[in-house]
Parts: C-alpha cells; sequence; structure tokens
C-alpha cells in the first residue's frame, strides 16, 4: 500500500476493509463455520503492525460498530471500553509470525471436531478443499500449558499455536477447534468453509469404505487454481447473496 495517500484516501482504504470484515463475519455465520462464538480478523491493509476484528459478540449480530482496532500484542488502540474477545492473542500472535498472512478466522465447527479428538489425520479429499493445504498439525494445548480453560487467552498460548500452524493455512486444535490463516480475506472465507465441508465428507465417505485423498500436486494446482482472483471473487459473490446481502 503507497505510503503517500491522502488522508482521504486512507480513510476510505479502511473504510473499505472494516466493511468486507463485517461481512465476513455474516457469511461465516450463516455458512456454519462460526457460531456463537469464533472470530475472523484482518490485518490494517495501511499498517502491518495492527489488526481489526469485532469486540466480543456473536459474528451475526456484528456491525461496523463493533469493530476493534489491535496491536499485534492484543493491546487495544483507542479508549473504547468495550471487552475484546479473549482468543484474539490467536489472531495477534499469526500476524507476528506470518509477514504473509493478512485475515484469521478461528471457530470450532462442528465437522471438524473428531479430528481435533481422534488421531485421523484430515488432508483434502475433493477438489474445492484443495485450499485447506497438504498438511494439518493439530496443537495440543496440554504440551505447553497443562490442564487450562482450553481458551488461547494469552499471548503466549497464541505463539504457540502459530508455531504449530507453521508456514500451512490451517491448524486444529486438540478439543477446540481450528484456526485458518490466509492472504486476503476472500481466501481465508473459502478455507474456513471448505475445512468444515471436507471434514463432513471425510467422515461421510469414511462410513463407506477406505477414502482415497488428492494428492500433494493436485493439492498444490487446484489450491493455487482455486485462490486466484476469479474463484475467489465469484464465491464471495455467493457467500454475499447467501447472507442475504445480494446486490450491495
Ligand atoms: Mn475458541
Amino acid at each position: 500500500m503507497p505510503e503517500d495517500l491522502s488522508p482521504r484516501h486512507r480513510q476510505a482504504v479502511v473504510d473499505a476493509a472494516v466493511t468486507e470484515l463485517v461481512i465476513a463475519n455474516r457469511i461465516l455465520a450463516r455458512e456454519d463455520v462460526i457460531d456463537d462464538f469464533g472470530h475472523v480478523s484482518i490485518r490494517n491493509p495501511l499498517d502491518p503492525a495492527r489488526y481489526f476484528i469485532a469486540r466480543s459478540r456473536s459474528p451475526e449480530v456484528v456491525t461496523r460498530d463493533d469493530i476493534m482496532e489491535f496491536d499485534l500484542d492484543g493491546n487495544q488502540l483507542g479508549n473504547d471500553p468495550r471487552r475484546p474477545y479473549a482468543e484474539r492473542h490467536i489472531h495477534g500472535a499469526i500476524y507476528r509470525m506470518r509477514p504473509d498472512v493478512n485475515a484469521v478466522t478461528h471457530h470450532h465447527a462442528r465437522p471438524v471436531l473428531p479430528f481435533t479428538i481422534c488421531a485421523v489425520p484430515l488432508r483434502p479429499a475433493f477438489h474445492m478443499a484443495a485450499v485447506i493445504g497438504k498438511r494439518i498439525d493439530v496443537w495440543d494445548s496440554q504440551d505447553e500449558f497443562g490442564d487450562t480453560n482450553m481458551l488461547v487467552d494469552s499471548l503466549e498460548m497464541g505463539l504457540s499455536l502459530a508455531r504449530t500452524l507453521g508456514p500451512n493455512p490451517v491448524v486444529l486444535m486438540r478439543g477446540h477447534g481450528a484456526v485458518c490463516a490466509a492472504g486476503n480475506l476472500k481466501a481465508v472465507v473459502m478455507i474456513s468453509i471448505a475445512l468444515r465441508d471436507n471434514a463432513a465428507l471425510v467422515q461421510a465417505s469414511m462410513q463407506l469404505g477406505k477414502v482415497s485423498y488428492l494428492t500433494d500436486g493436485e493439492i498444490e494446482r487446484a489450491s493455487a487454481m482455486l485462490l486466484g482472483p476469479m474463484p475467489l471473487a465469484r464465491a464471495w459473490d455467493y457467500w454475499v447473496a447467501r447472507a442475504g446481502y445480494a446486490g450491495l
């Protein structure tokens, strides 16, 4: 993003990004990725050391006025007295460790949970799920933190989770949920929906027999294709319409 934008132009860039973030909240709720809990964030497009995320509120009811800004240590910018998400540290930690990531979701999509509990690896089995990546590790808070309330409510825990994410688009959390990360908001929404769909598909397929997964080469090629501008724009239009914002 050029540094020499006029103040008005800078504000317009931030306003557009925040509006898209609000719509992403509604989409992820509509698609049953995020429910009463869970969240989505974006890095500030004008300042990589800051990110936007809603205040502690269910994504289905998030509005523009609910969006807060934080630094990467999870400190709120401004004097907003409203309560932030306890698990916002997931987002700041990933933005710290992954300069390529500009959007993050954290959710507890139910079809994904068995793969956080059982020793069955989750891997893409259909082409639209290639975006979830070749490797999905499971982070277990017990390893470094022992018995906790299971929330990633400190920067230290967020950084531990981000280390297990590594360079991948998805990490699972034992007995808890998942985190998805991507270079832009539309991509992280696609990855989050595909993760849920793929988990349900693999579970259904396992009832019938041995599951055939995509090869590493298929995952690379299909993922590069799906995360291109055309498929993302087309999918975004569809999700926006399903969330009730068609034509906006
Ligand atoms: Mn959670």
